[in-house]
């Protein structure tokens, strides 16, 4: 199923203010949101494109990267895969967009559709980076990596929050020149869970969670790019109770290559040969991401001829086709010689055959650009 583009899903345009943004997405949540279509598969699948949509581009860093790499960005590695986002990821994001607007407390304003205003609980994020060399980069690679995350400790079990009566909110009234004031806020007591720890065991900490190393697989998808970060949903802390877990993020850091160079999806390499080889031709071993071939050099070849192997570069990020593997020649000159290949080289410069006499093919890179903008 081809996914939707996330400006159309919300309606505005890519140089939209993080305002209309958030108001396009408003309006769409209100719409279609569940307690006014209930049993609506339709009305449900469009609320959450909406949040999904919205969740990218609220945020700087994903709005950036989706607007460079579209979905792909976030496929993969566990990101939205196709599953897009469950309905508590969705509710946890109400809190900053209709907090305002119902007075703080929460989701009360949808008539207290969810638990009366109970918020579940999100365990934080863990921050990784993971090494890649180019080799794993241009085919993709599973790692499996030591995370030392937070998880509910086994024999915790919880009570009613006493404060809140398992509410999540507070209510208070204040009373001001217009009259009596009622306002809910989310009890700090439980965090708006509802619940507190009844027992736990000692080792574990105050929300009764234990830090435990755990080894996670981590899909990277080929063609990512140093810098980039990709998120497994669910992999980060644990939150206590019936809260949600945390998130891995991981940013992705590219080890350089010992003789390829690359250049967004295009890969560079220096090839050196001989004065002989140039003059003769000859065949060289060269390295690629997907290991060596072997590459045919014409005799008379000159230096800085670049030589395309097309599609041994690296995949797009985006799924559309792979880069290339540019080889410069550099034709190897000896610099030192003994007495007798100094005669050598001596009697072959009186020859007029050996003076160069450039043809257009023959041109350098450089000359070659710039006759691109002449
Ligand atoms: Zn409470």
């Amino acid at each position: 199923m081809a996914k939707r583009d996330y400006y159309e899903i919300l309606g505005v345009d890519k140089s939209a203010s993080a305002t209309e943004i958030k108001k396009a997405y408003r309006k769409l949540a209100l719409k279609y949101h569940p307690d006014k279509n209930p049993d609506d598969a339709e009305a449900e699948t469009k609320f959450k494109e909406a949040a999904e949509a919205y969740e990218v581009l609220s945020n700087a860093d994903k709005k950036a990267r989706y607007d460079q790499f579209g979905h792909q960005a976030f496929e993969g590695a566990g990101g939205f895969g196709g599953g897009g986002m469950n309905m508590d990821d969705i509710f946890s994001q109400f809190g900053d967009i209709f907090g305002g607007a119902f007075g703080g407390g929460g989701f009360s304003g949808f008539g207290g559709g969810f638990g009366g205003g109970q918020r579940r609980v999100k365990g934080s994020n863990l921050r990784i980076r993971v090494k890649l060399t180019l080799d794993e980069i241009a085919n993709g690679v599973e790692k499996k990596i030591k995370v030392r995350r937070k998880v509910q400790a086994s024999g915790t079990t919880y009570k009613t929050c006493t404060t809140c009566n398992g509410s999540g909110q507070v209510t208070r009234v204040t009373n001001t020149i217009l009259g009596r004031m009622q306002t809910a806020t989310t009890c700090n007591v439980c965090g708006g869970s509802g619940q507190i720890i009844d027992k736990k065991p000692d080792e574990a900490d105050a929300n009764g969670l234990l830090s435990k190393e755990e080894t996670v697989s981590i899909k990277i998808p080929a063609g990512v790019v140093d810098g980039m970060q990709l998120k497994v949903s669910g992999k980060g802390n644990e939150a206590p109770g019936n809260g949600v877990s945390g998130d891995l993020l991981v940013a992705i850091e590219e080890e350089p290559h010992e003789t390829l160079q690359r250049e967004g999806d295009n890969l560079h390499y220096d090839l050196y040969v001989s004065l002989p080889d140039a003059v003769l031709g000859t065949s060289k071993e060269i390295d690629t991401v997907t290991g060596k071939v072997r590459i045919k050099i014409e005799a008379g070849v000159q230096s800085g001829k670049i030589l395309r192997l097309r599609g041994k570069g690296i995949p797009s990020i985006n799924g559309y086709g792979k880069g290339d593997l540019l080889v410069h020649v550099n034709v190897w000159t000896p610099k030192t010689l003994n007495k007798q290949q100094k005669e050598f080289f001596e009697s072959m410069r009186e020859d007029e055959h050996f003076s160069p006499k450039p043809e257009k093919s023959d041109k350098s890179f450089f000359e070659k650009v710039k006759d691109m903008f002449s």
